[in-house]
């Protein structure tokens, strides 16, 4: 049985650079579940598929072919076998996944492929995403919630993105996507069993240095 850790959280609390930190330092394996559905994003816009096209996001999600990487050190994402790892990071796919991601189907497509990652790891993975301790990992050995002041939030996410960021095009990408994402999933409160670890006031170090306490307690290193 593979070790789980499963991270989830809202945009900019800091899941993808947490996890990523501390599959690292475990010599885990680690899934950014969040580029699947930014992959079948790119293959929808690719193929003209309207995000308002109920039945061509299923069919388009279905059928989309997508290989991750789950090296934390090396992280590159195809989709129908064509390398999309900067293309899924372009502003219309953050503007425009929630259409794939509020669509149940496509959920259950998704998620039937992110569990069958997760079994396949070897010795063990770090998950992250919206959904991972609920739904996709719920027995995972170590589930936590990874939250921050949306204040901060924004600014992490402006970080990321550097200084050409407009104030519309942050708020857009942090509070409006939030606000879609939280339609079918819920990731505002700590599911029962889940730890809610608040990073508004750490550092990246101290919030891996938590969950690395978080694993030490349940037996995963
Ligand atoms: O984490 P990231 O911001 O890259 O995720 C992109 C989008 O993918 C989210 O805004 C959300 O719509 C969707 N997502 C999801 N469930 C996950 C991971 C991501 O719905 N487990």
């Amino acid at each position: 049985m593979p070790k789980v850790i499963a991270i989830d959280g809202p945009s900019g609390s800091g899941k993808s650079t947490t996890a990523k930190g501390v599959a690292q330092r475990l010599g885990l394996q680690y899934l950014d579940t969040g580029a699947m559905y930014r992959a079948v994003t790119r293959a929808y816009l690719d193929a003209g598929v309207d995000p308002s096209d109920t039945d061509g996001l299923i069919r388009a999600t279905r059928a989309a072919e997508v290989e991750i990487s789950t090296c934390p050190s090396d992280q590159w994402v195809r989709v129908n076998g064509r390398d999309v790892t900067a293309a899924i990071r372009e502003p219309e796919v953050s503007a425009k996944v929630s259409a794939i991601s509020t669509i149940p189907e496509c959920r259950q497509n998704l998620v039937s492929r992110q569990r069958a990652i997760i079994e396949a790891s070897d010795p063990g993975i770090v998950a992250e995403g919206r959904d991972i301790t609920t739904v996709v990992a719920p027995d995972a050995d170590v589930r936590i919630l990874l939250t921050a002041d949306p204040q901060v939030r924004m600014a992490r996410r402006k970080a990321e993105l550097g200084e050409k960021v407009d104030a519309v095009a942050l708020a857009d990408q942090v509070l409006r996507r939030d606000a879609d994402d939280s339609k079918l999933v819920n990731f505002s409160t700590a599911a029962d069993g889940v730890v809610n670890l608040d990073c508004t006031y750490l550092t990246l170090d101290e919030t891996i240095d938590a969950v690395l306490s978080l694993a030490r307690s349940a037996n995963v290193c």
